[in-house]
């Protein structure tokens, strides 16, 4: 299995959070949310589960996301090789404690999910569906599915579906933490791409927006994508990448993400508009982009995670002087020992108010 997202972030987080488990310490490495935006139909699924590297996601041509996917992506370590253990499953909260090893199996409960909650109309919910993929190749990660922005209501929908749809997006990409990905398909003016226009309000300078431009495949002949990931069309501070997802007759005919991707990879080098851009093409070139966000990120929480670590330590060891001295004497460790326990006991008691203050000692 191939999980481009963090296959060079993972060893520097382990490590981080090595060094938190020694410290027996509460704190861990926040990493930021992904979440995409875009138009309905603009390849938003598609570009998540090509960066998880599995099939699990309802993709399609009508409406299939209607309510918010969170996933959060949890590493497992890896086992003894001589074990036969099953590595990867999927857990969703509403059914706990069921592994879903198949992922086309996580895929129809999606699904099912949404129905139960919302009929089989088109209505939309902000109601979330959590699902936890635990695997030993993915970094601890949470990425956000969206339902797309669309304008007409259709089926069920509400008079307002859009922005209904847009308040809904713009709580999940207004935090700071929130990396943006803006899916705008390459099959349509990227001037009026809603992708950007909402990540603009929510992150107006910029600092946490990659564009992801899809569908290069399906372009108007004679067309390319050039100008609209050199930033030419609408500037953008971390970016634009081009990706090649599956389409519709793929899915249908269940091309694997494998197949996917080395199609992709053909795509590129078979258009020699695109080899000069070559670090602006393709879903691994993404994956990398994403590395590059998440790392800087690590890096700028890291001040603040050594600050909380020297608290922590200076409470620790106020701690520690209030036990009395260490000493190498019998004697002193006996002391120290008694104090230890007096203040637990003490603590223990006003715990239970009092009650067993008087408890008889033998
Ligand atoms: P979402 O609504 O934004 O989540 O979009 P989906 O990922 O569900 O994709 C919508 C439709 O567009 C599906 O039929 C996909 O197969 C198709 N699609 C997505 N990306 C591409 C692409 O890069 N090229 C082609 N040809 N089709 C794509
Ligand atoms: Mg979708």
């Amino acid at each position: 299995v191939q999980a481009y997202l963090g296959q060079l972030v993972i060893p520097l987080v382990n490590k981080l959070q090595d060094i938190f488990a020694q410290l027996g310490s509460a704190s861990t490495v926040d990493l930021p949310q992904v979440a995409v935006v875009g138009s309905q139909s603009s390849g938003k699924s598609s570009v998540l589960e090509a960066l998880v590297g599995r099939d699990f996601l309802p993709r399609g041509s009508d409406i299939c996301t209607r309510r918010p996917l969170v996933l959060q992506l949890v590493q497992t370590q890896r086992k003894h090789e001589d074990r036969v253990e099953i590595l990867e499953w999927g857990e969703f909260l509403h059914i706990p404690g069921r592994r879903f090893t198949d992922f086309l199996a996580i895929r129809r409960e999606i699904q099912a999910e949404t129905d139960r909650e919302l009929g089989m109309n088109k209505g939309i919910s902000d109601k979330q569906i959590r699902l936890k993929i635990f695997s030993p190749n993915v970094l601890n990660i949470t990425l956000v599915d969206l339902p797309g922005i669309t304008k007409v209501p259709v089926g069920d929908q509400p008079s307002d579906i859009e922005s209904r749809i847009r308040t809904m997006i713009l709580s999940y990409i207004k935090h700071d933490t929130c990396i943006i990905l803006a899916v705008s398909p390459a099959n349509a003016d990227l001037a009026n791409s809603d992708a950007l226009q909402m990540a603009r309000i929510a992150d107006p300078d910029g600092s946490r927006t990659i564009g992801v431009i899809t569908k290069l495949d399906i372009m108007d002949r004679g067309t390319d994508a050039r100008s609209f990931l050199l930033g030419n069309v609408v500037p953008l501070r971390l970016g634009y990448v081009g990706v090649v997802n599956r389409s519709q007759e793929d899915i249908v005919a269940n091309r694997s993400i494998r197949d996917a991707l080395s199609a992709e990879e053909h795509f590129f080098r078979s258009r020699p508009v695109y080899h000069s851009i070559s670090d602006r093409c393709g879903v691994p070139q993404l994956a990398k982009r994403l590395n590059q966000i998440l790392v800087h990120h690590i890096r700028t929480i890291l001040p603040d995670l050594k600050a909380r670590i020297n608290t922590q330590v200076v409470t620790l060891k106020k701690e520690l002087a209030d036990y009395g001295e260490l000493t190498e004497s019998k004697s002193g460790q006996g002391v120290f020992v008694l104090n230890i326990l007096t203040k637990y006991s003490h603590g223990f008691s006003s715990i239970v108010d009092g009650k067993y203050e008087e408890m008889p000692t033998s």
